[in-house]
């Protein structure tokens, strides 16, 4: 019988860390270490927004360098996954196939290989992306989330990749380990949402503190997948529970036990 997996969501930062080994990545490695070998990966990266929601469907999906101005060695990694593009339509099949593109034109952004760097080095297990719908409201996706959970059960692992507080115009680039007060606020605020699985409360960004951490959606959106990936009492362990540069948040957290 294959184990139901966990499900995770990785606080990405900055694309450097695909290049880097430091306490971020070491946490990441630690994610997955002794779990057994998926079947696939489901990636839902902050860095794929469309109109309409997509899978990527493509038996070799490329590596996408969407940023600029980072060095060429960044430029040029490569993440030779294969696609899966059966699991494509099988995701598609689950979340109402009609209104699921079958994508032939994106691939991997850095939201997804500057993570699977690490929790898969060799890049031999299979992956694919699930676009964020940008005409969908958080609500929304949580319920896509919920949609997805059979995957668990079927060998896939789902990965969201983005950060819980993402507002690049406020951060202090001279402190890297400096934290302000709201972000400590929120960060504190939805680790408890999160432990006492309050998720109409993660849905809620109406506050002063929500304004400054999530100016724009994309980056937290990610974490409403996986926390709607939880069964009924399955709390979520928490990893890079850190604020950098004042302002981006790379608390990390797995859910589900190791099997
Ligand atoms: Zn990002």
């Amino acid at each position: 019988m294959t184990p139901t997996l966990p499900a995770l969501f990785i606080g990405h930062g900055n694309p450097m860390h695909a290049l880097q080994d430091n306490a971020i990545t070491q946490a990441w490695h630690g994610a997955v270490a002794g779990l057994p070998r998926p079947r696939a990966i489901l990636v839902i990266s902050a860095h794929w927004l469309t109109r309409g929601t997509a899978v990527t469907a493509m038996a070799h999906p490329e590596t996408l360098h969407d940023f600029e101005g980072f060095p060429r060695q960044l430029a040029e990694f490569d993440y030779p996954a294969p696609g899966d593009p059966a699991l494509a339509q099988e995701i598609a099949d689950l979340l109402g196939a009609s209104s699921v593109a079958l994508d032939l034109d994106w691939g991997l952004d850095h939201g997804a290989w500057s993570v699977l760097a690490h929790l898969y080095p060799r890049a031999d297990i299979p992956v694919v992306q699930l676009s964020l719908d940008v005409t969908r409201r958080a609500a929304e996706h949580y319920a896509l989330g919920r949609t997805l959970r059979p995957l668990r059960a079927a060998g896939v692992l789902v990965v969201g990749s983005g950060n819980v507080i993402h507002n690049l115009g406020l951060m202090d680039w001279r402190h890297p380990d400096s934290a302000t007060d709201w972000a400590r606020r929120f960060n504190d605020r939805l680790r408890d949402q999160l432990e006492l699985a309050d998720h109409n409360g993660l849905l809620e960004l109406d506050s002063a503190d929500a304004h400054l951490a999530v100016p724009t959606p994309e980056h937290y959106w990610p974490l409403l997948y996986i926390a709607a990936l939880a069964d009924a009492g399955e709390t979520p362990a928490f990893f890079n529970d850190r604020i950098e540069y004042g302002s981006i948040g790379m608390l990390s957290f797995r859910i589900g036990a190791q099997p």
